[in-house]
């Protein structure tokens, strides 16, 4: 199962005109019956339900504010006899845990959240794909400023892969291509179309057009468009959807559930 949580890009956008694609930031969810993966931590986080018998592992794919700011906004329920293992391909464990606790301390933040919580271990990346190799875990270096990691993975002979925050340049197409290829679902960031691309050269986003094309180039079962800017509203979001009826490729919306 997959649960999108946040779909939406850059800062949270609540208004009556984005309640039916949603307004939190990145938060994806897969789950499986033992296991709880969770793609970063944005506003969405908040609404992730933590099973009582599945080990959670939360992947931060960078460290941008709108990844990482419903952190400390679960109420973690059933999280009582385990951790939630932290992970980033982008940094080792020391440097995701100092860029955590250094966004939720002074003076950003009324606690120092880390060290009051009793949630979370720190894990390096090379560890936990050791640790879980059952579940054929992958990163891919990204081009975003400051850097990103999307990943992929593969549970049963199922693959999903997570591709927000992407600057699609052509230099990716071949890495890209066999990274996502014979996926299940893919989930890529449609920031803007490819008119207001021009003006945010350099800010780190794909197009919607990019991502259409992209799919074309994949064998991909569900191509899923998400990290939407936070002024699409949901008449542009729905028109932009019915271009796309008869194809694989889907808007993401928040609250979302698809079988995987
Ligand atoms: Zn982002
Ligand atoms: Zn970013």
């Amino acid at each position: 199962m997959i649960i999108s949580h946040g779909v939406r890009g850059s800062v949270p956008s609540s208004s009556p005109h984005t309640l039916k694609y949603g307004g939190n930031t990145p938060c994806v969810e897969v789950k499986t019956n033992n296991i709880q993966l969770i793609f970063d931590c944005g506003s969405g986080f908040s609404k992730v339900n933590f099973l009582n018998n599945a080990q959670p592992i939360l992947f931060i794919s960078h460290f941008h504010h709108d990844h990482i700011q419903g952190l400390p906004f679960n109420n973690f329920e059933n999280i009582k006899n385990k951790k939630i293992l932290i992970t980033s391909a982008h940094s080792n464990k020391d440097i995701v845990y100092k860029n955590l606790s250094e966004y939720y301390s002074s003076p950003y933040f009324p606690v120092d959240f880390l060290k009051i919580s009793n949630v979370f271990e720190f894990v390096d990346f090379k560890e936990i794909v050791s640790r879980f190799s059952d579940l054929k875990i992958n990163s891919m270096d990204l081009n975003h400023p400051g850097n990103c990691s999307g990943y992929s993975i593969t549970i049963n002979n199922k693959k999903f892969c997570y591709l927000l925050d992407n600057e699609y340049n052509e230099s990716q197409e071949k890495d890209l291509i066999s990274f996502c290829n014979r996926s299940d679902t893919v989930i890529w960031d449609g920031m803007f179309l490819e008119s207001e691309l021009s003006d945010k050269k350099g800010w780190g986003h794909s197009s919607i057009e990019q991502g259409v094309r992209f799919a074309k180039e994949i064998d991909v079962k569900n191509f899923i468009i998400s990290h939407h800017s936070p002024s699409r509203n949901d008449n542009e979001i729905d028109k932009l959807q019915k271009s796309f009826i008869g194809t694989n490729i889907k808007f993401a919306s928040e609250n979302e559930k698809s079988e995987f």
